[in-house]
């Protein structure tokens, strides 16, 4: 099964909003791009995909299985937009919540962690409390927290767009990481830099629909 499939998949949200009739297919192991200005719909679409809001039309499966359901839910990682994390505790406090949120045992998890922190660049400073961890390293504090479940999957909702030219790039580099060990990644974007160094195939979402989709090197070339 594919890593995505999702057929004519539909959120209208009560004002008439959100994104219409998406239909792609997204293979295990390929970096998808999903390129659009704000307002889009990438967002809505990727919550759709990871069980947050339900469809009102169409369908879609995760990895064979149906979406929203645990199967799905267990194989998946998510970096929301912006997420903010309680700033009192540690980053590594952090990532053992969220360990702990996935039920993994605990000699697991006192393994994992370290390896997780070192993975996104915050080593050391896991120790430190969120508060003083910049606007990069709590986006990197959020990608251990996606990848906590070790999925096969990952989808990333504009991870860099709030970040300076430095941060992006270690965002970057990271991502190509996971990218070489197979991980399928989804990335929503409105930055084509970030789509073109990373992902294979993208498609182009406008005002909640897409125009056009199709490996990036041909997409780039039409330009
Ligand atoms: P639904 O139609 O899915 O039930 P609602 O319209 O009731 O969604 O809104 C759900 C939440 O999204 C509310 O908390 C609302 O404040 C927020 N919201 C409403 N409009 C927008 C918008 N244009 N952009 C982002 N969030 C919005
Ligand atoms: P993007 O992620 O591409 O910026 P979104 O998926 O957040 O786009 O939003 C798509 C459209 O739906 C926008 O017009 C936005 O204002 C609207 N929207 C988003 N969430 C809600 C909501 N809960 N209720 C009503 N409208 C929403």
């Amino acid at each position: 099964a594919p890593a995505i499939d999702a057929n004519a998949l539909t959120k209208e949200y009560n004002n008439g909003r959100g994104c219409r009739d998406v239909t792609i297919t997204v293979g295990k192991g390929e970096a998808f791009g999903f390129l659009g200005p704000n307002g889009a719909g990438k967002s809505t679409f990727v919550k759709m995909l990871v069980g947050l809001i339900s469809p009102t039309g169409g369908n879609a499966s995760i990895l064979g299985h149906p979406l929203g359901s645990l199967e799905a839910k267990a194989k998946i990682g998510y970096l929301p937009e912006l997420y903010r994390y309680q700033e009192w505790l540690t980053g590594e406090e952090v990532v053992r919540l969220h360990a702990r949120l996935c039920r993994i045992e605990r000699t697991l998890a006192d393994k994992r962690i370290p390896q997780l922190l070192q993975e996104v660049g915050i080593g050391q400073r896991g120790k430190d409390r969120v508060k003083h961890y910049s606007k990069g390293m709590q986006q990197r504090l959020g990608l251990a927290c996606a990848l906590v479940n070790e999925p096969e999957l990952i989808f990333l909702d504009e991870p860099s767009s709030a970040l300076d030219p430095i941060g992006r790039m270690e965002v970057r580099m990271i991502l190509e990481r996971l990218k070489e060990r197979g991980i399928t990644i989804f990335l929503n974007s409105h930055l084509l830099e970030d789509v073109e160094v990373l992902c294979d195939r993208m498609a182009l979402l406008n005002n909640g629909a897409v125009l056009r989709h199709g490996k990036v090197s041909e997409m780039l070339s039409q330009r």
